[in-house]
């Protein structure tokens, strides 16, 4: 992997699309390697590392979907109505062990084993009910309201395959086959650092035009969200020597190294001419508003992702750019899809047309429960209280010029973000 214009200061002016700079990415990402064995509940929100198979029928057994009456089918009545004694009760985990013979049917809970001599359940409200006799009548089907043994899944069947993302639901089919511990694959270690003279950390004093570092915060909660290990270290002062050994130290600990600012083209921005030295950057600029400049690259055994220091363009980057390659790091075999609604802009918004914008907005939902959305004031990249006020990103294409109000635009919720 090599930039492509080396000498042009550190800027290629065909600047990619996001989606062919996600495909360059996302070619370029294998999973981490290795396991964990971990208990099924320990499991959550994490990605399977071998697929797992059922070693039992799910359902065990042929049992009761309703609370009613079990019979043999065949006995049910054509036309009219007709009359079964009441042998005994099936309840749920206490099997009924007689045998229902002709004219005789076993009161039957949800879940209770279906009786030997039935294949039929209707349901109690279905029934009229005298001392220990049930009268059937007709509208029932043979085979009606029973679960067979193995219908949800067969033994020896994959019941999930890897590269699955435990949520509930896979943690309860898990517990279903009766397995109590999981592989998972092991946790992508994330290192990053903030690069400027200008930051200071919270603790210390501002000196003179110093401010306090944030982007190392928005990073941590990204990152830890996303439920990878995160490690922070710290603040980079813009010296070069200090750059290399802060990507040299990261590179050693981490699978991905995610640094904000120093990649524009000002007189200290060193972190790309660094990586060029140490590491390889295969881009530089993508087409999207904020967040160019952004590098992407390997140091040491690592992948790199350089990203702008404006605390927007940080987060604008890492949200829809390093967040889908570190799915692929975790081992996610299909990347979580980012749902997108539609909303009507109440105010009109200002663009120019060429970089896909990601413009921070208000939705919310009207009165004939149609969703609209307004921006959150000023835009600027540096602006992170546009964020902060902010409940979705309001996407607005790269071919698309300014907007007036009413018309309709796609807004990516925070919430479906990590
Ligand atoms: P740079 O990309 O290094 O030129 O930084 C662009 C702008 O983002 C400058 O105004 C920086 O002061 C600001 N900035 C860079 N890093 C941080 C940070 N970690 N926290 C807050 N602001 C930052
Ligand atoms: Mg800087």
């Amino acid at each position: 992997m090599k930039h492509q214009n080396a000498g042009c200061g550190g800027h290629d002016d065909a600047a990619q699309t996001l989606q062919q700079a996600l495909a360059r990415i996302t070619a370029e990402i294998s999973p981490v390697e290795g396991f964990e064995l971990l208990a099924t509940r320990d499991a959550l929100d994490r990605v399977l590392y071998a697929p797992i198979h059922s070693t039992v029928d799910v359902p065990a057994h042929t049992n009761s979907a309703m609370d009613g009456y079990a019979l043999a089918g065949a006995q049910l009545p054509g036309d009219g109505s007709r009359a079964f004694r009441v042998i005994g009760t099936a309840w749920a985990g206490r099997p009924f062990d007689g045998t229902a013979g002709e004219g005789e049917c076993v009161r039957i809970m949800t879940g209770a084993t279906v009786p030997a001599g039935t294949d039929t359940v209707v349901m109690q409200e279905q029934v009229q009910r005298e001392s220990d006799t049930a009268i059937i009548g007709t509208g029932h089907k043979p085979g009606q309201n029973v679960r067979f043994a193995g219908e949800d899944l067969k033994a020896g069947a994959i019941a999930l395959d890897a590269g699955v993302l435990l949520r509930p639901a896979h943690l309860g089919l898990i517990a279903s086959l009766g397995v109590g511990e999981v592989r998972v694959r092991r946790r992508p270690r994330v290192a990053f650092f903030s690069t400027g003279d200008e930051l200071a950390s919270i603790g210390e004093t501002l000196g003179p035009g110093q401010i306090y570092d944030s982007n190392r915060y928005t990073l941590y909660g990204m990152l830890q969200r996303l439920g990878v290990e995160v490690i922070d270290l710290g603040v980079v002062r813009d010296r070069r020597e200090d750059l290399e050994q802060a990507f040299l130290a990261a590179a050693a600990q981490a699978d991905a190294v995610i640094t904000s600012g120093g990649v524009s083209v000002g007189e200290a921005d060193f972190v790309t001419e660094t990586l060029d030295r140490i590491g390889e950057v295969g881009f530089w600029t993508v087409a999207i508003k904020p967040g160019r400049p952004i590098a992407f690259g390997r140091v040491g055994g690592a992948l790199f992702f350089g990203l702008p220091g404006n605390p927007v363009s940080v987060m604008v980057t890492f949200y829809q750019l390093v967040q889908p390659a570190l799915q692929r790091l975790k081992g996610l075999t299909a990347p979580e899809i980012v749902p997108r609604v539609t909303a009507t802009l109440t105010t009109p918004l200002r663009k120019k047309a060429g970089r896909r914008e990601f413009q921070r907005g208000l939705l919310s939902v009207a009165a004939d429960g149609g969703y609209r959305v307004e921006a959150t004031g000023r835009q600027g990249s540096g602006i992170l209280r546009s964020m902060a006020h902010a409940n979705c990103f309001i996407v607005l294409p790269e071919d698309c010029g300014s907007l007036d109000a009413e018309t309709e635009v796609e807004v990516q919720p925070f919430a479906a973000l990590c």
